[in-house]
């Protein structure tokens, strides 16, 4: 990949090798300007860390750049192709509102997107007026700020603009742009597309751009004669299984998975209409379009596996000249998801439970996975709050909650007590294992509800940067995060989500 270069004082630094690829994965695409530009949200930490000027950006100059109206030295925005299935159907999509400015290369020397969303129609933006809503944007803001400090790998935010233009939703609403930035905005959907379009050029140009871009140890240290083609499919594969697992430790549910929202770099994307679990219970869905569950909690691990065997599936042509060969090596690695995740997923619940993952231990003490399921089936019957319940075992809360006073509890603790013992480690190592493996705080729905309606309907900001601010420490357990451990009245109940547009 070239490495021009391009800077201005406030710190870009762009270089475009996506549009070094086959213009049929692109359209060179303008943001629309917007009459009344005014940044309301701004991550000046994530900012400097990819080498921007914070300050430079914090008055009209970054509301300028960051609603589209002015374009910086270097950029080259463009809106991406892409297909997918959506629940379970396929479309040709792309990026109806969403623009690329560009890659930056920070001072690390890490390349990453530098996307609006919200930006203006684009020609993928089929009957969409390309815009987006302030509500959902500041939701994306929250929920991907707060993934990232879970260690919980996932796109990130750096502003929310405000346009000055309204909005025609079911009623009149508050337009607004995110300034998204990603790893790579390349989708599952993206693979599916150049499939599709049947030009065996066309699919290798992307799978060797991936690979570049996101595997190059992988493909570095790969045996001689090894199909570099099926080791992307292995190491995205290993990268979503781990993805999947720290969203299932975590209570996360991104609530839309089709094959457009899973990136091949392993990170989360597209907040619409996600959120935390409160009570535990595999069947918990959010959104209000996924009235079959397809993307229930519980479901998460099993869709992954079926988006991954729709990327199987389109680079099929470049696993092997024989197509039985082909079927047979992506079956194979399909067959890793489910193990991996397994893995991945056993080990998190150890952690959480305080029990060390022996590094090189074939094989976990086998009643360990016994003891988490017990606890999750009792947390089930009892619909107990999925995060204050590991919070409570990590500090040995017994409150008087229904699943502590269930007789089967008492029994479960004994059991759990003398694994702790039987551990080399001492009870304080254990503890602090806990504590950085259950976090104090989440996005909980009804403290995301009260931040976006404050901005929305007051433009006062002030209580959503000081969930920001708690959110970005959920491991600390400090005093102040109490009051954002408490659980809504249940007239909030239960809780809604809506397709972020
Ligand atoms: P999403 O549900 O956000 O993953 O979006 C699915 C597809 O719809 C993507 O191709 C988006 O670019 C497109 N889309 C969503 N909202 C709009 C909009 N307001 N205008 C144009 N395209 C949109
Ligand atoms: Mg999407």
């Amino acid at each position: 990949m070239t490495d021009k270069k391009t800077t201005v004082d406030a710190g870009w630094n762009f270089d475009n090798s996506y549009a070094e690829l086959s213009d049929i994965f692109y359209t060179l695409q303008n943001p629309t300007p917007v009459r009344e530009p005014k940044l309301v949200v701004f991550n000046a930490l994530l900012a400097e860390s990819l080498g921007l000027n914070a300050e430079a950006l914090q008055g009209s100059e970054g509301a300028a750049v960051f609603a589209g109206n002015e374009i910086p030295g270097g950029a080259l925005p463009l809106a991406q192709a892409y297909a997918g299935h959506q629940f379970g159907y396929f479309t040709m999509l792309g990026d109806g509102r969403a623009i690329l400015l560009g890659e930056q290369i920070t001072p690390q020397g890490e390349r990453v997107d530098i996307q609006l969303k919200g930006s203006g129609r684009t020609p993928y933006s089929r009957g969409g007026d390309g815009r987006a809503v302030l509500g959902p944007m500041l939701r994306e803001y929250i929920i991907s700020e707060a993934m990232h400090a879970l260690g919980i790998p996932t796109t990130r935010s750096l502003a929310v603009v405000t346009t000055g233009q309204p909005i025609m939703r079911e009623s009149e609403q508050t337009g607004a742009i995110l300034t998204r930035i990603s790893a790579s905005h390349i989708r599952v959907g993206t693979f599916q597309y150049a499939a599709g379009r049947g030009e065996l050029d066309e699919l290798r140009a992307l799978a060797d751009y991936t690979l570049e871009r996101h595997y190059p140890e992988a493909v570095e240290n790969a045996a001689n004669g090894e199909n570099r083609y099926l080791i992307l499919l292995q190491e995205v594969i290993g990268r979503q299984s781990k993805l999947i697992a720290k969203w299932q430790l975590a209570g996360f549910i991104h609530g839309v998975m089709n094959t457009d929202n899973m990136t091949l770099s392993g990170e989360t994307i597209d907040y619409g209409p996600c959120a935390f679990m409160d009570a535990y219970d595999p069947a918990t869905v959010f959104s209000s379009i996924d009235r079959e569950g397809r993307y229930a909690y519980g479901n998460q691990p099993y869709i992954g596996a079926w988006n991954l065997a729709r990327l199987a599936e389109s680079l099929l042509p470049l696993l092997h000249e024989d197509k039985e060969q082909a079927v047979k090596l992506a079956e194979e690695a399909i067959g890793g998801f489910t193990e991996q995740f397994h893995e991945h997923w056993l080990a998190g619940m150890k952690a959480k439970l305080g029990l060390f993952n022996v590094e090189g231990e074939a094989e976990p003490e086998p009643e360990d996975e016994e003891l988490v399921k017990e606890l999750l089936k009792l947390m089930h019957k009892h619909r107990a709050d999925y995060t204050n319940t590991f919070k409570a075992l990590t500090f040995g809360n017994w409150q008087n909650t229904a699943l502590f006073e269930d007789a089967e509890f008492d029994p479960w603790l004994q059991r759990w007590q003398s694994r702790l013992d039987r551990q080399e480690e001492s009870k304080e190592a254990s503890q602090q294992l806990m504590r950085d493996s259950n976090p104090a705080v989440i996005p909980r729905n009804h403290r995301v509800e009260e931040a976006l309606e404050a901005a929305e309907k007051d433009g006062d900001y002030s209580v959503l940067e000081r969930l920001l601010s708690v959110l970005a420490n959920p491991y600390e357990h400090t005093a102040e995060q109490e009051e954002y451990c408490m659980l809504p009245e249940p007239s909030l109940l239960p809780y809604r989500t809506y397709c972020g547009t």
